[in-house]
């Protein structure tokens, strides 16, 4: 029989009473035991807060004054008990579940013929991703009425959590992986391979579900299903990576632009953003460049576009991210701001994988295929002084920095080790979460332009403030940021407005402190908008972890400094 929403909700509660890893990792796999298989995935990805599978490129679209104008109207209790709850728990959800456990009798006892199942969930979510253009918001509301009305305080909390995007309940990707591998019994090893290169533990659950560690085993990649990417970790200096290198390593250019993969197949050309998006229709250019110059049946390759001044020199980041905003205007803004592609790494040709082929043996086959498009430039050396050189020379040309790649390493989908590195000379910045905004003063009182930045704690998904600052946005962005906040806004107190936390700026700071007034423990001294991450979400916000890297790291130099 189809599994109920409920038992869901009734697991997640569990899960967000405990702290402790191990049990959270049993009863996950108690309960994805007790599901059929075609409920597999719509749990996983509810579970982490995801209303389709990651590759899909459907989102739910729905504002926060659209769903809570549902949840107001369905309830027949004053708002201030939302307010109440939420100025309790600061969670969203917890503060909907209030405000349906308060609501009257009649709907409760309508409840108890509960039918609501997960597979209902999944079918309503996507008729309310597909409603889109004119008339879509009427039509949305109807369907969030119709789903939150089958759904008891508890169903609701959650349901709410997955409209907004924040499940705050400890169960993270890397946990589930490990439920998985209890639950159907496949080495966790596999479940781990499959992921990578699936990009998506739901969709893997479901195959160990069905066909155990001989289906996850066979598993490749497929052309049009965008792979998670390689990350890099930051290193302070040439040095430190020729060491963790064994001496010897590749340094490329870190060019300052948007990453993109690539996939071909026959005449189709489809390009993916660093969040998996599709953004084929902004980037035309790069469409036809790689339809001029990839000869290969099939590839999956990736790059960094950067956007370039007439006379091909590097301009900043954020004209580039324009253009993934304006896609209807994308002829008069590929005039406006030409693109340049340069590729660095090739996954797979002609139905082979290349992943688990060394870094060296992958550029030359990308440097084989790559006809005419250029490649990061780079330089394989073990001398100091000549990849000191190089830094100067790509700062010095407009860029952001290095990268190192070792040259024995294979690409590792989703992963952030120590193959690669990346070099920026300054601190570097963060991509940190608007979580609150409060109104300026004088010019600014209309605007709300003193933001709260937020890093995401890894373990719990919840997002920690570790710093304010009213300073980096011009005047006009800062009456659009205020629109966009607004259309956020959950909770007010006073001058202060609580959002989503959807929206992600680059931060630069002069320190970090360790401090008593945020719950994280830690805030950034002097802290700068330098940009809107319009290309990142929140679950790729900096962590908590990281920050705290970074303070100790920071600690470690002042030491030093001290003794020499
Ligand atoms: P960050 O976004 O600061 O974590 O740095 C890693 C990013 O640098 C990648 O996601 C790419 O978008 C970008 N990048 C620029 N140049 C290169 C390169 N040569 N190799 C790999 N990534 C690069």
């Amino acid at each position: 029989m189809a599994t109920l929403f409920k038992s869901l909700a009734v697991f997640l509660e569990k899960v967000e009473a405990t702290k402790k890893r191990l049990e959270i990792i049993a009863i996950a796999a108690d309960f994805l035991k007790s599901l059929d298989a075609e409920d597999v995935e719509p749990a996983v990805s509810l579970i982490l807060g995801r209303a389709f599978p990651k590759w899909s490129q459907k989102t739910l679209d729905v504002s926060w004054t659209t769903l809570s104008g549902v949840l107001q109207r369905i309830t027949d209790v004053d708002w201030s008990v939302f307010h109440e709850a939420f100025a309790h728990t600061g969670d969203v959800g917890a503060a909907a579940k209030a405000l349906f456990e308060k609501t009257n009798v009649q709907r409760q006892t309508l409840l108890q013929d509960e039918t609501l199942t997960i597979l209902e969930v999944r079918r309503l979510l996507d008729a309310i991703a597909s409603a889109t253009g004119a008339g879509s918001r009427e039509k949305k509301e109807r369907l969030i009425t119709t789903l939150l009305s089958q759904a008891s305080p508890v169903e609701v909390k959650y349901l709410v959590k997955i409209f907004i995007g924040e499940m705050r309940t400890g169960m993270h990707e890397g946990l589930m992986e490990q439920a998985v591998a209890l639950a159907f019994n496949v080495p966790l090893a596999a479940v781990q391979k499959a992921s990578m290169t699936l990009g998506d533990i739901a969709e893997v659950a479901a195959m160990a579900k069905v066909g155990g560690k001989a289906q996850l085993e066979q598993l490749g990649f497929q052309v049009f299903r965008p792979v998670k990417l390689m990350l890099a970790q930051s290193a302070d200096d040439v040095a430190e990576v020729l060491a963790q290198h064994g001496g010897k390593t590749a340094f490329e250019y870190k060019y300052d632009g948007a990453r993109v993969q690539i996939h071909k197949r026959g005449g189709d050309v489809r390009v993916f953003s660093r969040r998996l998006t599709d953004v084929t229709r902004s980037l035309p250019e790069v469409v036809k460049a790689v339809k001029a110059n990839v000869n290969a049946s099939e590839a999956i390759l990736e790059g960094e576009v950067i956007a370039v001044d007439h006379g091909g020199r590097p301009i900043p980041f954020q004209h580039l991210m324009r253009r993934f905003k304006r896609i209807r205007e994308v002829q008069d803004t590929a005039e406006e701001i030409p693109v340049a592609l340069y590729l660095f790494d090739m996954l797979y040709l002609n139905g082979e994988s290349l992943i688990s082929l060394p870094y060296v043996q992958r550029r030359r086959i990308l440097a084989e295929n790559a006809g005419g498009i250029p490649l990061t430039k780079q330089v394989i050396t073990d001398r100091k002084e000549e990849a000191e050189a190089f830094l100067k020379e790509a700062i010095d040309s407009g860029h952001e920095g290095l990268m190192a790649k070792k040259l024995d390493s294979p690409y590792t989908p989703g992963a952030r080790g120590k193959r690669w590195f990346k070099i920026k000379p300054v601190l570097e910045p963060l991509d940190l979460v608007i979580t609150a905004a409060e109104y300026g003063y004088g010019r600014r009182h209309e605007w709300l332009s003193d933001y709260y930045l937020a890093a995401r704690d890894a373990v719990t998904g919840e997002f920690l403030n570790v710093g304010k600052t009213f300073k980096g946005l011009t005047d006009a962005e800062m009456a659009e940021m205020t629109k966009r906040l607004k259309a956020l806004a959950v909770h007010e107190e006073r001058n202060r407005v609580f959002v989503l936390p959807r929206i992600v700026v680059e931060v630069t700071y002069n320190e970090i402190q360790k401090s008593p007034k945020y719950k994280s423990g830690m805030a950034l001294r002097f802290a700068r908008i330098s940009r809107i991450r319009e290309d990142k979400t929140a679950e790729e916000a900096d962590t908590i972890e990281k920050i705290k890297h970074i303070y100790e790291q920071q600690f470690a130099k002042k030491g030093k400094y001290k003794t020499e």
